[in-house]
């Protein structure tokens, strides 16, 4: 196994970076910093890890850092539409001021990065399923572009700084991910669904709900991200995520089966540029890591219930 002495894991506070940091702390000897600014990310998470070789650092990664480390994990961006359209220079600055810290943070200690992308990159895609090497359909002035062209931004930066500057790094860009630790109000279709389902709420469908989603639990997401650090490839760009498409009708309809909920839909507008179908094409990473059987929508969507049924809101 490779074994990273030391990581920093930026957005380490948010849902992602929260479950990673478990799986980090259980199952490596590594010692994790968490870099994270709170902005969607809470102190609730954190104080799930009560590990000694887990340390919180209140910083905002669009400000330079100079911490010693084998591996930068930048998970640093809000991810909920909602959330990174609240303030959409916060959220391109994020994207281009943090992936340039990040990149002269690793050149000091010659660090390996694996960077968290998105399948925003393919913005509409007007393919399905979305291959790496599809160009993607962004509208470059919409509400949805600081996070869009923010995060083609960083991975178009980091390829071209690591060339220049002879680091090595994994690009990731993940595909809809959900499971406990996601924030209740994030706006986010789990998130919104199973509080709508489980409090008696209608469930807001936006647009008639024909639209897809591949729905990719949190464990199986963390396991890839992990087994991506082990890799012998340096410099890999990859799609990550499930490939099983669901309209987000069938998602509302499943939710409310699980949770044994009376909510009614209610159908809304479909708010601007919002991506009629998305859908990862595998075959890429499958070449580099073995990360078959995944949690399935039924398995992973109850465990998530279950998650929100415990908190105190
Ligand atoms: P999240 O919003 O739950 O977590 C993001 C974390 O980053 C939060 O803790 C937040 O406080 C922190 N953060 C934001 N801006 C920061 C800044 N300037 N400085 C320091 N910390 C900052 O989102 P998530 O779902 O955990 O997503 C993590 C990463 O994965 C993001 O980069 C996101 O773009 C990417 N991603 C997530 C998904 C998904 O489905 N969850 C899909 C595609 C890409
Ligand atoms: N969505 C919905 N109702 C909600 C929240 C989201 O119908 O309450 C839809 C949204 O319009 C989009 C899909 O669900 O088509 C996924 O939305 P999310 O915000 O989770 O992420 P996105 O994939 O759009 O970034």
């Amino acid at each position: 196994m490779l074994n990273y002495k030391k990581i920093i894991v930026t957005g380490g506070a948010g849902f992602i970076g929260t479950n990673l940091c478990s799986f980090l702390l259980k199952n490596t000897d590594s010692k994790i910093l968490c870099l994270d600014n709170l902005y969607s990310g809470s102190r609730k998470n954190l104080n799930i890890h009560s590990s000694d070789k887990f340390e919180f650092i209140n910083h905002d990664i669009r400000n330079p850092f100079d911490i010693s480390c084998d591996l930068i994990i930048n998970l640093a961006c809000p991810a909920s539409p909602v959330k990174y359209q609240e303030d959409k220079v916060f959220t391109a600055e994020t994207c281009a001021l943090g992936i340039i810290n990040v990149c002269n943070n690793a050149t000091k200690y010659n660090s390996h990065i694996i960077h968290a992308s998105t399948s925003e990159v393919y913005g509409d895609p007007l393919v399905n399923p979305q291959s790496e090497d599809y160009f993607g359909n962004v509208n470059i002035n919409g509400i949805r572009s600081c996070y869009d062209e923010g995060k083609r931004f960083s991975e178009t930066y980091l390829k071209d700084f690591a060339e220049k500057n002879h680091l090595t790094y994994n690009i990731l860009r993940i595909f809809n991910t959900y499971g406990p630790f996601m924030a209740h109000n994030d706006g986010r279709v789990v998130s919104n669904f199973i509080m709508q389902a489980i409090s008696g709420k209608e469930i807001t469908i936006y647009g008639n709900g024909t639209q897809t989603r591949s729905l990719c639990f949190i464990d199986d997401l963390v396991q890839g991200i992990f087994n991506i650090s082990q890799i012998k490839e340096k410099n890999t760009i990859t799609n990550i995520g499930n490939d099983k498409e669901r309209t987000i009708l069938d998602i509302a309809k499943l939710i409310i089966k699980l949770s044994n909920s009376d909510s009614k839909l209610k159908f809304m507008d479909l708010p601007e540029n919002d991506p009629l179908q998305r859908k990862p094409d595998l075959s890429r990473i499958n070449k580099l890591i073995h990360w078959k059987n995944l949690t399935s929508a039924e398995e992973g969507i109850e465990k998530t219930i279950k998650y929100f049924q415990t908190l105190d809101v």
